[in-house]
């Protein structure tokens, strides 16, 4: 195991002189699963703590895992949420339409996972590119009939793309451009790649959501950067793109997508400008307004651990649902384990028969919820609440109680 790098200067500007905003202290990789064999070894961690940087307003972690112990075997596959899906298909329609798209056109994705998005460009006829690292997914989009290059995207790999005359019309990057380590590198291999009038689509959790509603636990290794559009639009206009469009979606807590183009190619909605000054008036542009979040995310820890200890006093079993990285960060920070949860549930069948990162609970498939019915649930995986809710109909008829943690905690 390599040891994490330490940042000291910006990501995005380059400027010195970050300011913590909150440390977590050494934690494991939060998606590093161990197998049962594992748990006797000391396990390793490295530092988490988020800062700011005052010159262009990146919030960001100051620390660098190598990406090849992060990436080269990641266990998430974007198709096993219905959620996720059901959102590709719905932009990918959107942007054949608008952009016109068809069998001369090219889409390509940074980080295309298991094909998720790109299959739907593929069955309306249009060709597709996927880029992604993790050898175990990109080898599932292959047999999935998506042609997809093993690799990280950034400006060489774009620049060997147009050297093949490669050129996207529509280039997406969902949930990726906060694990970049070099993120100049990639916005820049966007600028390259992008066909004259070409968009790029890219989702990010928003920044604003994460500190409003103490979604602290979105923060571990993977996630260098934590974005806000102020951040975002110098960043890009610093390699000649422009935010042409932006909307706030409601996936992972809260995200941004933001639609960029080259200068002077595009018509710009009012939004982006819109977006800018809603947060020069909240003041994200300053360390105040980050200053508090500590301190809101110790009291939710408080609240948190006196409920549980609560119910297990009163004798009541809790269980966990969702092996995720949050959930990790969460369990890890907070010092909740095998004392208060006796497993966690995951629909993922690559995580079941592993241990959870730190805290080493056993994850089982959610059917042994309605098999041991414990009386409580806490649900890690809060960001998919709705479904998972639905889909555990059963198990709360028969009186399983889950207990969300944020973005407030309650008990349903
Ligand atoms: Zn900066």
């Amino acid at each position: 195991m390599s040891p994490a790098t330490r940042i000291d200067r910006c990501r995005s500007c380059g400027a010195s002189g970050t300011e913590s905003i909150l440390d977590l202290g050494r934690t494991p990789l939060a998606n590093a699963l161990l197998h049962e064999h594992e748990l006797d070894r000391p396990e390793p961690t490295h530092p988490l703590e988020l800062v700011f940087c005052p010159a262009c307003a990146l919030v960001q972690i100051n620390a660098t895992v190598p990406p090849d112990e992060l990436f080269r075997d990641y266990p998430y596959f974007s198709s096993y949420s219905d959620t996720a899906v059901a959102r590709a298909r719905e932009l990918a329609q959107r942007l054949i339409r608008s952009r016109t798209l068809g069998a001369g056109s090219l889409v390509v994705e940074a980080a295309s996972n298991d094909g998720y998005l790109l299959r739907h460009y593929r069955e309306a006829g249009i060709p597709v590119l996927g880029i992604e690292p993790a050898i175990n997914v990109a080898e599932v989009a292959v047999q999935n009939g998506i042609p997809t290059r093993t690799d990280f995207f950034g400006a060489e790999l774009a620049r060997s793309l147009v050297a093949e005359a490669h050129r996207a019309d529509v280039f997406h990057a969902n949930n990726v451009l906060a694990h970049v380590p070099d993120l100049n590198g990639f916005v820049e291999g966007i600028a390259t790649l992008l066909a004259p009038g070409g968009l790029g689509s890219i989702e990010f959790p928003y920044l604003r959501d994460l500190i409003d509603h103490v979604e602290f636990d979105t923060i571990y290794h993977e996630h260098l950067c934590y974005f806000s559009l102020t951040a975002v639009d110098a960043l890009f206009r610093r390699h000649g793109l422009v935010v042409v469009d932006v909307e706030r979606i409601p996936i992972h807590g809260g995200s941004l997508r933001v639609f960029c183009g080259r200068a002077g190619e595009h018509a710009q909605s009012g939004r982006p400008g819109a977006l800018l000054a809603e947060e020069a008036e909240l003041g994200m542009q300053h360390i105040g307004y980050y200053r508090s979040f500590a301190e809101r995310v110790g009291k939710l820890r408080d609240e948190l651990r006196e409920q549980l200890a609560r119910l297990k006093q009163a004798g009541h079993r809790i269980a966990a649902y969702g092996a995720s990285a949050k959930g990790s960060t969460l369990l890890n920070y907070f010092g909740i384990g095998r004392e208060t949860l006796d497993f966690v549930a995951d629909k993922s069948r690559v995580k079941q028969g592993l241990y959870t990162p730190g805290t080493h609970l056993p994850i089982v498939p959610p059917e042994r919820l309605l098999e041991e019915q414990p009386d409580y649930v806490l649900l890690l995986t809060w960001n998919f609440a709705e479904e998972i809710l639905a889909e555990q109909q059963a198990f709360r008829e028969a009186g399983g109680r889950f207990v969300l943690p944020i973005p407030r905690l309650e008990v349903v």
